[in-house]
């Protein structure tokens, strides 16, 4: 580049790149969507077509970035996870969290039409906002993405039942919202049980436990065994430093990736097994 008088205004960029040796999540969520959702009538709570083309742009980020290990979708928001020895864009913040963002927002515009045949999009226009959160250890990873998928529990039964009370009992929001002050899993359960012949258990698996994303290996059989349980990834000894792979190594792996085929399933991430069963997440 040239060099000119100018070019001291670089020295004003700050320095944005995450801690080494960490996972990083990235999180979107869409700006506005409760009214977007109003706009291209959603269907309440849970439209599957919006679902579907969320999990779709998921999906092409993380074709179009290897780097991704798993992600997890719900609702509006979207978070991917890189593994704590990434070093995409020399892990700066910035870089990493608008080339998702920007990239999952081209893929939802250009796949809409395939999930909304009959309503193109007209301005204001679906946008995401973004964040980058380090987390340190394996624990805490999973701490997040169990927090993620407990909120999508937790909203949609209250949902779930909220918008029965409307369609079903022809009871008003405000109604329904008092009805439902106060009471527990158990109480909501019950309400759709016994006032709609709902049984929340049957409801659709993308509603109850959202959506994973990741890259399908040869599945590892759970042990039967009662031994003490250690979490896989989570080295012993000196974990303060970083295991160092060879470069060859390293291109090796990101190869593999690429080829390996990315699924969508909505499954249990809270408890062991999914981690068990697929080592080379946390690995
Ligand atoms: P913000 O810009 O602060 O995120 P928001 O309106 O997007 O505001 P959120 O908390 O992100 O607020 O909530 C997302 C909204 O989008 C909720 O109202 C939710 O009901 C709606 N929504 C998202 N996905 C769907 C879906 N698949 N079906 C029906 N409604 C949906
Ligand atoms: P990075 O991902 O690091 O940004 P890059 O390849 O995008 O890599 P830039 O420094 O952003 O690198 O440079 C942008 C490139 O795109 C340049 O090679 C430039 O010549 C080319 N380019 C951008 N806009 C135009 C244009 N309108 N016409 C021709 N070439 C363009
Ligand atoms: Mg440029
Ligand atoms: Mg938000
Ligand atoms: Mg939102
Ligand atoms: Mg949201
Ligand atoms: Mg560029």
């Amino acid at each position: 580049m040239a060099n000119s008088k100018f070019e001291y205004v670089k020295q004003f960029e700050q320095p944005d790149s995450l801690l080494p040796n960490t996972w990083i999540v990235v999180r979107l969520d869409g700006r506005g969507f409760t009214k977007f959702s109003t706009k291209y009538a959603f269907e309440k709570p849970n439209d599957k077509r919006a679902l579907d083309l969320m999990n779709a742009a998921a999906l092409a980020v993380m074709s179009e970035l290897p780097d991704i290990t798993i992600a997890y979708g719900v609702s509006d928001e979207y978070s991917f996870v890189f593994h704590k020895s990434c070093t995409l864009f020399e892990r700066r913040a910035s870089k990493l969290v608008s080339t998702i963002v920007s990239t999952f927002t081209a893929y939802y515009i250009h796949l809409w039409s395939t999930y909304f045949p009959s309503s193109p999009l007209s301005p204001p226009l679906p946008s995401f906002d973004g964040r980058a959160v380090t987390y340190p250890s394996v624990q805490n990873l999973r701490d997040y993405m169990s927090w993620r998928q407990v909120d999508c529990h937790i909203n949609n039964l209250y949902n779930t039942t909220f918008w029965a009370l409307i369609q079903r009992g022809g009871m008003d929001g405000t109604a329904a919202e008092q009805m439902l002050k106060g009471t527990f899993s158990a109480d909501k359960n019950e309400i759709l049980f016994s006032k709609f012949g709902i049984n929340y258990n049957k409801e659709p698996e993308m509603f109850k436990k959202g959506s994973v994303i990741f890259r399908d290996y040869e599945l590892v059989e759970p042990e039967t065994g009662t031994g003490t349980k250690t979490i896989k990834g989570e080295e012993g000894g000196n974990s303060a430093v970083p295991e160092v792979k060879s470069k060859s190594q390293l291109e090796k792996e990101k190869k593999a990736r690429t080829k390996a085929k990315i699924v969508v399933e909505h499954l249990d991430i809270i408890r062991d097994e999914f981690w068990e069963r697929r080592p080379w997440l946390l690995s």
